[in-house]
């Protein structure tokens, strides 16, 4: 015999208690079955509503009319109308005892929790009486049972305590001659020894299918819901969330325990008794084959089975000297809300006995702070104790596995995937069985940090990275290109998704939720696009909340500069190929850097000098393997880099400047590329990060422009004064021609000091056959005395730069 739960939303709706029904058919071929259902979904927390209405003499009828509307939709619908009368009658009787029942709460202002009960009662005893009639109409010799006169327990309303020996006694004998009946059994609801009607707490449905099924010794508890059995973590979170085949009681008793509705915590317990296997099957989906709850799971390769939460709780802290070494206190302490009823959700004391935490339902913490104040007042007022404070506003997250206990380092990757994401702590517990480890947030973190902590315990998901970017110009587009191009590479090789949350260019910014399409990214920020406010941007970023996210910045504006920091404490990663915020004053570029490892986020710029070439990773590996950088000698500039290359044969310098500006290799005003700005940038910034503290006004450019061209007033003033100089820059070519040399205009830092200088190099000069609008660099170290380290490649273009920072995101995620 097995016997079928159904909870709320599977007696929900007329299609529910169809396909309910059908289940129960399809089940009855091959076992015996005892069918316990809950009350329609959403009816116990109305019944809840209009109880706690009636009390404080506010009118409860609409939630009693939603009430029978609900049950009466379904009468109509699935019986034929010389069927429905009878049923409506009864139905209107319960709805009568009910509105009398409130009705006299009402008057007396006064809802005890005996009342509260008899009034949830009316859920579960009309959704019974109204799905077995319905069931009447497909099977023979049916039956519904008030099942709270079997099930027997003490007068603690609200969450008795069931005499599980009298019980079982009952039901059996109740059943004995009743095996050939289908039964629909009122879940939830039971009695005290007077008679009178109790609950068995919320969710309780699922305790009374357990309690069935051990005393009449069933072959399973099936417990049919709205999901996939049990899953990693709750899905309306979660959205990887992914279903578990198999759990021990243990596991599946913590992961309830601490949150995850889906099955009610005490329900295990008279399985585990018996060794009943609990199933966990989906009403919608019956090809789900279910989450099995029973003895000798089999072994699993994943490292915990859930991560659940408990989203509001909130704590108190009690410490002071008086503690230490009092054999007893914490007896004392937790016998006091015991007694008193308080639920204690978890608690941590320091090893130095100096104080301890416990975690309770907020409803409770003023009444635990009561109590403790006049239990210990003598304690209080000779200052042994300090006033304990209770603190709202708290979740409680735990993971849950038994494979915990034999895998070292599974709290270090909790602790990374919370602290990376700048996650705060407040409070530990670790189990001793070692299935389980709790810690408190704050609520606000809390689904940031189930989604983070899924991700990396689930490696074999792909782990998500929230990226939200700024600048829409030739860098950003290729970039979103490039991301669509990947993802299935990315999905499929790096077990990565990279999500964009959020984008904004200088007219309009558009952020969402689900994410941008990058199909149509574009059509988004012509028409959903809101105008754009970079500190509004900013905020919403931060105010989503969402695990491994990145900033990044594909603009060439001061501006986005200014919330670097301030994102970066907000434990977000910030990728940039913006040069301004470390090339402005040293200061910035350090401020950075220390708030990147503060936070436990990275600030990645690999852009910033030579695109999308390894230029930043290779110094800072040299840095950080502990190699000194005496010299770097660099071109920076694949503009310089494209003229020089060119002006070679009959062709004058002024024309080349042009034929480059027209191929879209320099900035509008070519001078902001011929100035050497750019290129001092790039040095200034290759210098802090071998170490070397400078300021902009400490790089020596010599400028490769005679002072009249960079004076001229315009661009076409600007190419006047090039020609008028163009025997300046024959003379040049003349002479390096001659002596075999190249012209290059290069960087160098050398003894902490940074020059830009036009040189004509040798032939034997690695930097001699450079050829188009290529990067060079070449760093000289302690390692690389003899021979320099040398980079050289494409230096500049949307194409190698969106790579560039296409590489950095991907790195944070590697994390
Ligand atoms: P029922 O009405 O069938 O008793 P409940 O609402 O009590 O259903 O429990 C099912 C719900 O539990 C699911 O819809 C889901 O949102 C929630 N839930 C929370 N955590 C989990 C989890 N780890 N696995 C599955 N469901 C979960
Ligand atoms: N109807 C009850 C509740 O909502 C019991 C249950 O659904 O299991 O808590
Ligand atoms: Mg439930």
């Amino acid at each position: 015999m097995n016997i079928l739960k159904f909870g709320g939303t599977s007696v929900g709706s007329v299609k529910s208690i169809s396909a309910l029904l059908d289940i129960v058919e399809q089940a009855r071929k091959q076992e015996n079955c005892i069918v316990v259902l809950s009350a329609m979904s959403g009816v116990t927390n109305l019944l809840l509503e209009a109880a706690e209405k009636a009390q404080v003499a506010e009118d409860y009828g609409q939630q009693l009319k939603t009430i029978e509307e609900k049950h009466f939709e379904v009468v109509r619908a699935l019986l034929p109308a010389s069927a429905q009368n009878p049923v409506f009658t009864r139905l209107k009787i319960y709805f009568n005892e009910l509105e009398d029942i409130l009705q006299a709460v009402f008057n007396l202002r006064e809802l005890s929790a005996q009342t509260k009960d008899l009034i949830l009662s009316y859920g579960e005893k009309c959704s019974v009486f109204m799905v077995s009639h319905i069931a009447k109409q497909r099977f023979e010799d049916v039956l519904a049972v008030d099942g709270a006169e079997l099930i027997k327990t003490d007068s603690n309303f609200g969450q008795a305590k069931v005499n599980t020996a009298l019980t079982e006694l009952l039901i059996n004998d109740f059943y004995q001659d009743k095996q050939e009946q289908l039964l629909f059994v009122t879940g939830f609801i039971s009695s005290n020894p007077e008679g009178r009607t109790t609950t068995l707490g919320r969710g309780g449905s699922d305790f009374t299918a357990a309690i069935w099924g051990s005393a009449l010794n069933a072959a399973e508890i099936q417990i049919w819901t709205d999901v996939n059995g049990m899953l990693t973590a709750d899905p309306r979170m979660v959205e990887k969330a992914f279903s578990l085949p198999e759990l021990s009681y243990t596991e599946a008793m913590e992961l309830s325990y601490f949150g995850a509705k889906v099955i009610y915590p005490p329900t295990m317990i008279p399985a585990f008794l018996k060794k009943i296997p609990i199933v966990i099957k989906n009403t919608f989906d019956t090809g789900f084959s279910g989450t099995y709850i029973r003895h000798n799971v089999s072994a699993c390769e994943l490292p915990i089975k859930g991560i659940s939460s408990i989203d509001d709780i909130s704590i108190l802290n009690l410490s002071g000297s008086g503690m230490v070494g009092k054999a007893g206190f914490s007896g004392r302490l937790f016998s006091l809300l015991s007694r008193e009823q308080i639920n204690v959700v978890l608690i941590t004391q320091s090893s130095s006995e100096h104080s301890i935490t416990f975690a309770v339902n907020p409803a409770d913490a003023i009444k635990a702070l009561n109590l403790i104040s006049k239990e210990f007042e003598l304690e209080l007022q000779a200052k042994k104790l300090e006033y304990p404070e209770v603190e709202n506003g708290l979740s409680v997250l735990a993971i849950v596995g038994e494979n915990m206990k034999r895998t070292p380092g599974m709290s270090a990757r909790l602790f990374n995937a919370l602290g990376r994401n700048g996650v705060n702590v407040r409070a530990i517990a670790q189990g001793s069985s070692e299935y389980n480890i709790s810690v408190i947030l704050s609520k606000a973190d809390l689904s940031k940090a189930v989604n983070a902590v899924h991700d990396s315990f689930y490696s074999s998901l792909k782990k998500t990275l929230n990226i939200f970017c700024l600048g829409t110009g030739n860098i950003g587009k290729t970039l979103f290109r490039q991301l669509q191009n990947q993802m299935p590479y990315l999905a499929k090789n790096n077990d990565l998704q990279v999500k964009v949350m959020g984008i904004s260019n200088s007219r309009k910014m558009y952020l969402s939720k689900e994410g941008v399409n990058l199909c149509s990214w574009e059509q988004m920020m012509e028409q959903e696009a809101k105008p754009a406010d970079l500190k509004l941007f900013v905020q919403e970023m931060k105010a989503m909340n969402l695990p491994n996210c990145v900033f990044v910045d594909n603009t060439a504006s001061a501006n986005p500069v200014n919330f670097y920091r301030e994102i970066l404490e907000s434990s977000i990663s910030v990728v940039t190929c913006n040069k301004i915020g470390n090339s402005a004053d040293y200061e910035q570029y350090v401020s950075f850097k220390k708030a990147a490892r503060k936070y436990g986020v990275d600030f990645y710029y690999e852009t910033n000098v030579g695109a999308g070439l390894p230029i930043i990773r290779t110094l800072k590996d040299l840095m950080m393997s502990g190699d000194k950088v005496s010299s770097i000698e660099a071109i920076l500039s694949g503009t310089i880099s494209y003229i020089f290359n060119n002006f070679k044969g009959e062709a004058p310098f002024h024309e080349i400047v042009k034929k480059a500006q027209d191929l879209g290799f320099t900035e509008p005003d070519p001078r902001d590329d011929l100035n050497g700005k750019d290129f001092m940038r790039k040095m200034l910034i290759l210098a802090r990060d071998a170490g070397y503290p400078m300021e902009e006004t400490e790089v020596e450019i010599e400028s490769m422009l005679p002072q009249a061209c960079l004076n001229a007033s315009s661009v076409a003033e600007f190419y006047q004064e090039l020609e008028k100089n163009k025997d300046y820059f024959e003379g040049l070519k003349k002479e390096a021609t001659a002596a075999n040399r190249a012209l290059r205009y290069i960087g160098k830092l050398e003894e902490g000091k940074v020059k830009i200088s036009l040189q004509m190099v040798e032939e034997s000069h690695p930097f001699f056959t450079l050829s188009g609008s290529d990067n060079i660099i070449s760093f000289c170290t302690d390692r690389y005395k003899e021979r320099p380290l040398v980079i050289k490649g494409p230096g500049a273009g949307a194409e190698v730069t969106a790579a560039g920072v296409f590489a950095d995101i991907i790195n944070v995620g590697k994390k």
